[in-house]
């Protein structure tokens, strides 16, 4: 435990979430240092607390999708389904947090108004909507990538007459559809799932689409007694497999470019994984996701599968898209996505050429015309990886706020460091792998190098740590180059940025894959943290390694 006098609490973790739940279960029973959680919500389990919205399921298995740190969790937990729901996924994070005692830690109902660096303490100053301050050695944001929810600036919307639910902060009481119409604003992941749950209940659905979305079968199933036994005896090798992958799931491997196999090989090959479902035809060969010739085998194929199934031609084309690779808007996994357009309360309207103008007392106005409903459902999507930071108003040294410091774009160092931010850690932060891998290995990963490091440095007597500017620029142009790769750059995405407006058009995420990344950030600690300034106050900085 730190001997630092003018402190409250050693740590501060915001959001919690599986990454608060974890580092802050590490930080007590490992490090032993003291912490106070502070979570927006009233209870734990982050994305899976908010995005209560009908059909929320995760689109990583069930079995990979959980904590693998501990025996005794998994071995207790059982699975029901092949992709758990979301009120499951919420289920398990609760039953994570008794095991571990870890709501204790936590102030609930608690929103972080700003987080202040103090040069003159070497502290940070946490303070909350309430007006209460904490300060703290250290910070670590377990804040979630897709967090920050994102309501389009639609004009006339404070006077719709309706009822207005974003999919991200969804009524924990649900909302009923019955008899009702419904306007949905979006076809992401959250309008994919929810529009056929919404279709069989409300009276009529009408779709507003701006961009046709790339959406694969789930052919979701139970999970039978049998086979979670067999996944249980194997879960100690399957977590140690999953570590080994680009993405941290489970799936089958790629068979080669689609560019060298036969067509007749290339088909099979899509047949078979579009029939076992989920995001695995994205996998099935080498070049998808960095050849635009392969990539469009893949889209091509999944293009013939929805005019297959959509029925009405003219719906079937509006559906097909066409304005981006494959793969490079996040492909979502739906169940009866394009099945629901078959049926007659379903209509869709696109508002590629024609935006929604404004939202008028009676529901969206797209060419003139506006769309009466009762309900209007926001699936609009969020402002990814850095607005949930940039939403907890962190000013660093020299009184430097984050949004000055990444006015060009979230700029860190592996992630999970902020030159100018010194002691502040971030959870699958900007230039980690997070949304391109299974969240809950790549927060595991984070969260144990964090509390080694945390660990490390108070053993030493070390009294700060930060990314020094080099080693983070070095890292930023490293991430820009292994993007520039891939195809991902050529898509209008969350990944980039594209979906709130003024936003810097810069590719997220690191795309070199989550086994390359653990170990660079291996290599980096065994290296003695380099690319960290770690200094004592009594001293000058001791270490000061550019990356290499
Ligand atoms: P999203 O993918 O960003 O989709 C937002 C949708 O709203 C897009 O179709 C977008 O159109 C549309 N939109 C935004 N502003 C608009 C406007 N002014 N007019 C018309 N349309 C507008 O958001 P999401 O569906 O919430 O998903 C976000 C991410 O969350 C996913 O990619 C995924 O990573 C995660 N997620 C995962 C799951 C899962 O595990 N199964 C489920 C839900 C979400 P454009 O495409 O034209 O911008």
């Amino acid at each position: 435990m730190s001997t630092q006098h003018n402190i409250d609490v050693d740590v501060v973790v915001v959001g919690a979430g599986f990454a608060g739940i974890y580092a802050t279960h590490l930080l007590r029973t490992k490090n032993n240092l003291t912490v106070q959680g502070f979570e927006k919500g009233s209870g734990v389990g982050g994305t899976w607390f908010w995005n209560r919205y009908p059909g929320a399921r995760c689109d990583a298995e069930s079995i990979v999708y959980s904590y693998g740190f501990d025996d005794e969790i998994q071995q207790e937990w059982t699975w029901s389904e092949r992709w758990a729901t979301q009120p499951e996924i919420l289920e398990y994070a609760n039953f994570v947090a008794d095991k571990l005692d870890i709501r204790q830690y936590y102030r609930f109902n608690t929103e972080v108004a700003s987080i202040t660096w103090d040069e003159e303490t070497a502290t940070w100053t946490t303070t909350t909507a309430d007006g209460a301050t904490t300060v703290s050695k250290y910070v670590i944001t377990a804040v979630g990538c897709l967090s920050a929810s994102q309501v389009p600036n639609f004009p006339g919307l404070a006077d719709y007459r309706g009822e207005v639910h974003h999919t991200g902060a969804w009524p924990h009481e649900g909302v009923d559809f019955t008899g009702k119409k419904v306007c949905v604003i979006g076809t992401g992941s959250s309008a994919i799932q929810s529009i056929p749950k919404i279709a069989e209940q409300a009276e009529h659905v009408t779709v507003f689409q701006r961009t046709a979305t790339f959406t694969v079968p789930a052919r979701n199933r139970p999970l039978g007694v049998d086979e979670m036994a067999l996944v249980k005896a194997a879960y100690p090798a399957l977590r140690e497999h999953a570590k080994t992958t680009v993405a941290g799931v489970i799936v089958k491997q790629p068979i080669g470019s689609a560019l060298e196999l036969d067509d007749a090989t290339v088909r099979a090959e899509l047949d078979a994984r579009w029939a076992s479902g989920g995001p695995s035809v994205m996998n099935a060969f080498t070049d998808t996701m960095t050849d635009m010739e392969a990539n469009q085998i893949t889209a091509e194929y999944v293009r013939e599968q929805i005019r297959a199934t959509v029925k009405d031609p003219a719906t079937a084309a509006l559906l097909t898209p066409d304005a981006y690779p494959i793969g490079t808007k996040r492909i979502c996994v739906d169940t009866d996505y394009y099945e629901t357009y078959n049926r007659d309360n379903v209509a869709l309207v696109s508002v590629r050429e024609h935006p929604i103008e404004r939202i008028g007392s009676r529901g969206p106005v797209v060419d003139g015309v506006e769309h009466d409903c009762d309900i209007l459902v926001m699936a609009t999507g969020f402002d990814a990886i850095t607005g949930p930071l940039l939403r907890l108003n962190i000013t660093g040294r020299e009184g430097l706020p984050l949004s000055e410091a990444w006015a060009e774009g979230g700029k860190s160092y592996l992630g999970l460091s902020v030159a100018g931010f010194p002691n502040m850690f971030t959870i699958t932060g900007p230039g980690s792998p997070s949304v391109l891998t299974n969240m809950i290995v790549s927060i595991e990963q984070h969260a144990e190098w964090i509390t080694d490091a945390l660990l490390a440095l108070e053993e030493q007597g070390i009294d700060t740590i930060e990314a020094t500017p080099e080693a983070q620029e070095g890292w930023v142009s490293y991430v820009n180059e292994v993007a520039n790769t891939t195809l991902y750059p050529q898509a209008a995405s969350w990944y980039m940025g594209d979906n709130i407006p003024g936003k810097a058009r810069v590719f997220m995420p690191y795309a070199g894959g989550a086994h390359t990344y653990r170990s660079i950030c291996e290599d980096v600690a065994g290296a003695g943290y380099r690319g960290f300034a770690l200094s004592s106050r009594d001293r000058a900085p001791k270490v000061r390694v550019p990356v290499a």
